[in-house]
């Protein structure tokens, strides 16, 4: 099946911290990739911008670099990377002084091209970038602004820096990334939902058991020990990427599938979450590890602080208040150093009312898995019977929609910063968070963390390489429920 690549509107990109970790590993490559799919116009310029002094013909040969380590395109079809090269810019700017604003002044005068700003920097330079743009005549109503996460590290900061933002553009300017809305999956998940009569009238709590949703890394802090431990799982993963997924899969249906009518769905369950209460709560920081290569540092090793009491794993259980999932718990855990690098949401069924094929045929429950990460899909638990003459016994089988079987390989590959770039440009915000949803997630998220720092908790060390800290097992089995698997 080969998908049909419509070309956006010609564009300037302008990207600030354009020769950073994010604009070589992910943004710059990404893009490259939508060239080679031919949905980059002829006419679009990306203008990379940082204090590095270095010109265009400089820059061009950074992203070169980049695009042969990180790019994942084995070799590129003959020309591209030239033609994409030579769309590329460079502007020595400084975000917190005067020098090289002039110079991309006059690059984007009267275009008459959609403008945008990717503010791929630390946020403390959000605000100054913003505030220049708007001085020196960039900020115009059609202008659109993208940001990076973390979007605030607690809700007054986070109202703080939509204070700012909203000082130089409007709502519908601002693209607020969270690149987890920009999987293939995540969007299918709200095809599935949406797109079929067969789960909507089971999508509650009257059928629904539980909902588990799974992000488990098998890295470690690496080098951002430091930025890290002021942060935590909760703050780095749960306020925002988790927080996505549960509301993709509690929210109502919406009236359209267009920005506001989604995003006000999911600010609806945000704002009917449950209070965590201290015993759902389990956090961990993971031990040492010998590896072949040799020994994995443990947490506090490597944020380099033996009294840390930042978790780098977190797993907990909320309520939905409100009619469709009253009395439905939802579990989240995310951690670091985990046994696999997965993430997946299970939608856990009741078992059926009543067996009729006796206590030796064993009973289950049917699982709805999204996956994420690796192999995007999603697998539908359906019981039946155990093929062969020994009887009545019942099994489990995956009915597999797994997407690159069923897909294309572009379709499978477009990964999700480039399509959310490519929104960008179309003007369509719909996967990107708003500002008062980012706040309402900082509101129930901010007392949870004061709550623990309160009574001076430390997280539990757990092993690297497993599933967590022992008691998030607990979390569960205490509810006569497990957690499913962290496998490949
Ligand atoms: P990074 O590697 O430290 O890059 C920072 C960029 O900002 C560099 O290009 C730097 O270039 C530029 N910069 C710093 N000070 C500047 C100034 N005063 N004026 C203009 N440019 C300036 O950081 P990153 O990892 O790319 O992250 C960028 C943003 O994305 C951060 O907000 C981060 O939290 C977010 N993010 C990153 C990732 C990731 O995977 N890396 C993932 C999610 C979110 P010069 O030194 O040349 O000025």
């Amino acid at each position: 099946m080969v998908s049909r690549v419509i070309p956006v509107d010609p564009f300037d990109l302008v990207i600030f911290g354009g020769t950073g970790d994010l604009a070589r590993r992910k943004i710059l490559p990404g893009l490259f990739r939508r060239f080679i799919a031919g949905q980059m116009p002829p006419e679009a310029r990306i203008i990379g911008a940082a204090r590095t002094d270095m010109d265009s013909a400089g820059y061009r040969e950074m992203i070169a670099g980049a695009i042969d380590e990180f790019g994942g395109i084995d070799t590129p079809p003959a020309g591209t990377l030239d033609a994409f090269l030579a769309q590329l810019e460079y502007v020595t700017i400084d975000a917190k002084g005067e020098a090289g604003w002039a110079e991309l002044q006059e690059l984007m005068k009267g275009t008459g091209r959609v403008e945008a700003y990717y503010f791929s920097v630390a946020p403390s330079l959000f605000g100054d970038l913003a505030e220049r743009l708007q001085h020196w005549g960039m900020a115009d109503v059609d202008a659109r602004i993208v940001v990076e996460k973390p979007f605030g590290r607690d809700l007054a900061t986070a109202k703080a820096l939509n204070g700012t933002l909203a000082k130089y553009f409007n709502e519908d300017q601002i693209y607020r990334i969270d690149h987890y809305l920009g999987k293939e999956t995540v969007q299918n998940l709200m095809a599935v939902r949406f797109g079929n009569m067969l789960f909507e009238p089971l999508w509650n709590a009257q059928y629904v058991d539980h909902i588990q949703i799974t992000v488990a890394e098998t890295v470690g802090v690496g080098g951002r020990g430091e930025y890290y431990d002021k942060s935590g799982a909760m703050r780095d993963m749960v306020q925002n990427h988790l927080m996505q997924l549960l509301c993709l899969i509690a929210m109502e249906p919406p009236a359209r599938f267009d920005p506001d009518a989604v995003r006000d769905e999911k600010l609806k369950v945000i704002r009917a979450l449950d209070p965590v209460l201290p015993h759902h709560i389990m956090r961990g920081q993971y031990e040492a590890e010998a590896g072949q290569e040799g020994t994995h540092p443990s947490y506090r090793e490597a944020v380099g602080d033996p009294r840390s009491k930042t978790e780098s794993f977190i797993a907990l259980k909320t309520q939905i208040s409100n009619w469709r999932w009253s009395g439905t718990p939802f579990y989240l855990r995310t951690g670091k150093r985990m046994a696999a690098r997965s993430s997946e949401i299970s939608v856990v069924f009741k078992e059926t009312p009543h067996s009729i094929f006796g206590p030796d045929a064993g009973q289950h429950r049917n699982v709805l898995s999204i996956r994420l990460q690796p192999n995007e899909g999603i697998t539908l638990g359906v019981t039946i019977k155990e093929p062969g003459p020994g009887g009545m016994r019942l099994i489990d089988v995956p009915l597999d929609m797994t997407f690159a079987e069923a897909l294309d390989d572009d379709a499978e590959h477009v990964d999700a910063y480039e399509r959310l770039i490519m929104d960008v440009i179309r003007g369509n915000q719909t996967l990107f968070m708003r500002g008062d949803e980012v706040e309402a997630a900082w509101a129930w998220t901010d007392p949870i963390i004061h709550g623990w720092e309160a009574r001076g908790e430390v997280p539990k060390p757990y092993d690297s390489g497993s599933n967590g800290t022992t008691d998030s097992h607990e979390l569960m089995r205490r509810d006569g429920r497990e957690w499913r698997k962290v496998s490949l």
